[in-house]
């Protein structure tokens, strides 16, 4: 029987989302049909749409996704259904070059289909008027329904509201994991956190959750550094009113942060974090620009060693990640409910990007009818 349901469809870059009915498969071997209960806008759902990140078209965004499973296909136990799952955008063979080597993120089959926007699997499964649509990340979670590998659907506990997991599909373990697997921050250090939006202030509270005594939000906007002091930073800088470098130095007796962890993807951001990072210590990435765009460093800001590493998912190990996560929020350790700055209907989507893109919001959330 086909699928029916709705969904938020790119023709083209550059153009407007427009919500249509698409059909589906059921699901194949190996494959769940997801009932999606919320989905969080993301800056790289943007920059698809604005044609910085080449995807073939037509295709159905969204990356960062929680639901029910509705149904399985054949050789997925049966008992998975109705179980509540956030959605990994990083399925992996587990047999390749680099997950032999506990690198996912780089498994060479996930590396060479992403650009086709197509199932794990390695079809289109969406269409349109019988023209084929694509599938961003593994996932198109701007719809009713995804189908994704079985893998790729990770069970949280049932007491976790959708519309706040669906948050730690992407930005939250970018953040939290950038912190705590990837830094190897260690109790007591000094971290500093450039850029505020859904992954920096993750990764403030990554940096609590690793023990940081000292934690630096720095951004643009007064009422982003409230709310990082509201999730775990203990001192803020509008880096229009002070320099961040001689903050974080007045506090350390001139040496720096022990780490530095950068999520706001400018220029200016990538060149401050190796200023702020003493000697002998730690930097990591978060943040994009355009991928043929140049950015520079002052010789002198690298002496001595520093390690910068550049990560994209936060060392992800989903399985386990994703549970640890909402357990974290149900203790009340991991802040969430602050993160979901607008809740919008699917008709509501391209509102929801242009205040991402006018850096009014943290995340908008699309919610389906039943995500909490
Ligand atoms: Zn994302
Ligand atoms: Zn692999």
């Amino acid at each position: 029987m086909t699928l029916r349901f709705r969904a938020a469809v790119l023709g083209a870059p550059g153009e407007r989302l427009r919500v249509e009915t698409v059909e589906a498969e059921q699901p194949r071997t190996g494959e769940v049909l997801v009932k999606i209960g919320a989905a969080g806008l993301c800056h790289t759902d943007l920059e698809v749409i604005e044609g910085q990140l080449v995807y073939p078209m037509p295709i159905v965004l969204g990356h960062e996704a929680a639901g029910t499973i509705a149904a399985v296909g054949p050789g997925v136990d049966r008992g998975r259904v109705g179980e509540r799952v956030v959605l990994s955008w990083n399925p992996h063979c587990g047999r390749c070059f680099h997950c032999e080597r506990g690198q996912p993120i780089l498994c060479d089959k996930y590396v060479s289909q992403g650009p086709a926007a197509v199932t794990f699997e390695g079809s289109t499964r969406l269409s349109l008027g019988g023209v084929p649509v694509r599938t961003m990340m593994h996932i198109a979670g701007f719809a009713e329904y995804a189908i994704v590998t079985d893998a790729c659907a990770v069970a949280i506990p049932a007491a976790m509201p959708l519309d706040r997991a669906c948050l730690l599909g992407c930005g939250v373990l970018t953040g939290v994991g950038a912190a705590t697997r990837i830094a190897g921050l260690r109790y007591g250090d000094t971290a500093m956190v450039i850029g505020c939006g859904a992954v920096g202030l993750s990764a403030v509270q990554g940096a609590r959750l690793a023990g940081a005594s000292r934690i630096i939000a720095i951004d643009l906007n007064d009422a982003k550094l409230a709310m990082a002091r509201e999730v775990g930073a203990t001192h803020t800088v509008n880096a229009r009113d002070a320099d961040p470098v001689a903050e974080v130095q007045a506090l350390t007796g001139g040496r720096g942060a022990d780490c530095v962890l950068e999520a706001a993807g400018n220029e200016t951001s990538f060149r401050l974090s190796v200023e702020a990072c003493r000697t002998g210590g730690e930097i990591v990435w978060l943040g994009k620009v355009g991928v043929n765009q140049d950015v520079s460093f002052r010789w002198g800001s690298l002496m001595g060693e520093k390690r910068i590493t550049r990560s994209s998912y936060g060392g992800a190990r989903t399985a386990t990640d994703f549970p640890a996560l909402a357990r974290s929020y149900l203790r009340g350790d991991l802040k969430l409910d602050r993160l979901i700055t607008h809740r919008i209907g699917l008709d509501e989507i391209n509102r929801g990007f242009d205040d991402l893109r006018a850096g009014r919001s943290i995340r908008s959330v699309i919610m389906f009818g039943d995500a909490l």
